[in-house]
């Protein structure tokens, strides 16, 4: 007999919030959810308003 094996988790590259499935990319909390920022080496970075986070 085989055992079922359990899904690998994946959603440390999702985050769940309201319901909605939210990509890896984050949104800017500044400019709103439709700008995103982009995903650097070890920051992401809002090309709109300059806004930084570091991961
Ligand atoms: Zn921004």
């Amino acid at each position: 007999m085989v055992a079922k094996k359990k899904r690998p988790q994946i959603h440390d590259k999702y985050v769940v919030s309201g319901g909605n499935l939210t990509r890896k990319n984050k949104t800017c909390p500044k400019c709103g959810a439709a700008v995103f920022l982009a995903n650097h080496k070890d920051r992401w970075i809002c090309g709109k308003c300059g806004y930084m986070e570091k991961k």
